[in-house]
């Protein structure tokens, strides 16, 4: 059978809903109903939910919010549906519905305004903030706050130990900088460096940037750009969303790339889809559809190009555990595999259930610590058994995410970046 093509426009319409046929396929690929079996943490009981909602039968209050802030939107549910149900979209609706109409409690209105609204879109404020924070962590207050008790005292400790690490130079310099090939040069790409990455990911943008010049290709990094909306798009607070996405695609316009390549899955389903935050009659939506069909996940990206740099033997077994927002969301799944097998001296081994979140799901393990730390303890267990001293990924949320599971259980596996170990893998 045909895969069922996708119902056009941002907003979903009746057909969206009823193309959920109760058959509940997607029930053992949910996160959250693997974790608690219950019908309304699931995607079918979701969907119904957001029926009765829409429809007026139940009102938009707690209950309904409840199970969809608990909603990782991993869109695991969606790879599983053989009916065609674009869940990813529902749920955004649900929660641009939620922002418009329910008022929560203040210290959540005031966080969500204050990151989303006032935080994220400003990159000197997140160098202001990520310097605040380097300072706790690099002058000793950390170690105080965790030695003493006080962060458990505040019900804060599960969620401190989840904080990047900052960086001690920030990439947010490196904006406006053109990177030359290595020998010829086989395509011209820009980098979308995205927001909190520019402060805690400087290294991984660095071996982006290495892996991609050493494989031929010219890397501009555009100086205007901007976060790119998804943690606002996700959390639907569409405006800010719609504004940031407004002045990316001016940054990248007629740069003339070959491909806008970014190295974090939850950016890059969101770039790929700035579509559905305008109306086609607005004039940045055939901008949107132009800027998506060039970009592209870092991964995706070389594996299509072919890597011509020489690598050399990386002696490890190791093991990958996909991002959400790159299998479900963007249907990448073979290019950071076959990327990690090109690596002399890798012996790959699946992760069991490697497709199931991590629990990172950009804010939902600040959020929803609990559940999150829950999904990352049986994630974590499935790694150990693998045996792999490395654990590969294709998205900053999970590295963090990863990084402190391998911490809190033990396992004594280096978390990387598919990009990471290439880098180590190419010849200087
Ligand atoms: S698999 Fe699709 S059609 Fe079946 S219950 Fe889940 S969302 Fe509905
Ligand atoms: S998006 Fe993920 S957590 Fe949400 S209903 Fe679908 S599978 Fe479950």
């Amino acid at each position: 059978m045909a895969p069922a093509q996708p119902i056009p426009g941002a907003i979903p319409v009746y057909e969206d809903y009823a193309r959920c046929v109760h058959c509940g396929l997607c029930l053992n690929h949910c996160p959250t109903y693997r974790l608690w079996q219950l019908e309304a943490d699931s995607p079918r009981g979701r969907i119904r939910q957001m029926i009765l909602v829409n429809e007026g039968q139940v009102p938009l209050l707690s209950g309904f919010v409840e199970h969809i802030d608990k909603c990782l939107d991993c869109r695991s549910c969606e790879t599983a549906c053989p009916s065609g149900v674009e869940y990813g979209k529902l749920v955004e609706h649900a929660r641009a519905r939620i922002a418009a109409e329910y008022r929560r409690p203040w210290f959540s209105r005031t966080m969500r305004k204050l990151v989303f609204e006032k935080l994220l879109p400003f990159p000197e404020r997140i160098a202001t903030a990520a310097k605040l924070l380097r300072f706790y962590q690099r002058s000793g207050l950390q170690s105080i706050a965790r030695g003493t008790g006080a962060l458990k005292l505040l019900g804060l400790a599960d969620r401190e130990r989840l904080l990047p690490r900052i960086d001690d130079e920030f990439f947010f310099n490196k904006l406006g900088t053109t990177y030359p090939p290595t020998g010829q040069r086989r395509a011209r790409v820009a980098l979308f460096a995205g927001c909190i990455a520019n402060v805690a990911f400087s290294k991984l943008h660095e071996s982006t940037i290495r892996v991609l010049t050493a494989n031929g290709c010219e890397v501009v990094v555009p100086r205007e750009q901007l976060c790119c909306g998804a943690l606002a798009a996700h959390a639907g607070v569409g405006e800010a969303a719609r504004d940031l996405a407004r002045r990316n695609l001016k940054a990248f316009h007629s740069g003339n790339f070959d491909a806008i390549l970014t190295n974090a899955a939850g950016c890059g389903s969101t770039l790929k889809e700035y579509h559905h935050l305008f109306a086609p009659e607005e004039p940045e939506y055939a901008r949107a559809q132009a800027f998506r069909s060039l970009v592209r996940d870092v991964t995706e990206y070389l594996a299509g190009l072919g890597l011509s740099a020489k690598l050399q033997r990386v002696a490890s077994r190791v093991t990958y555990q996909d991002s959400r927002h790159l299998l479900h969301g963007q249907k990448v799944r073979e290019a950071p595999r076959q990327l990690l097998r090109a690596i002399p001296g890798v012996e790959f081994v699946e992760l069991p259930y490697s497709d199931i979140c991590c629990g990172s799901a950009g804010i939902y393990n600040v959020t929803e610590t609990e559940a999150s730390l829950a999904l990352l303890a049986e994630k974590m267990e499935y790694a150990k058994q693998t045996h792999a001293p490395i654990l590969a990924t294709a998205n900053p949320g999970c590295l963090l995410q990863l990084r402190a599971g391998a911490e809190l259980h033990g396992t004594g596996q280096e978390v990387l970046h598919v990009v990471e170990l290439l880098d180590r893998a190419i010849e200087k």
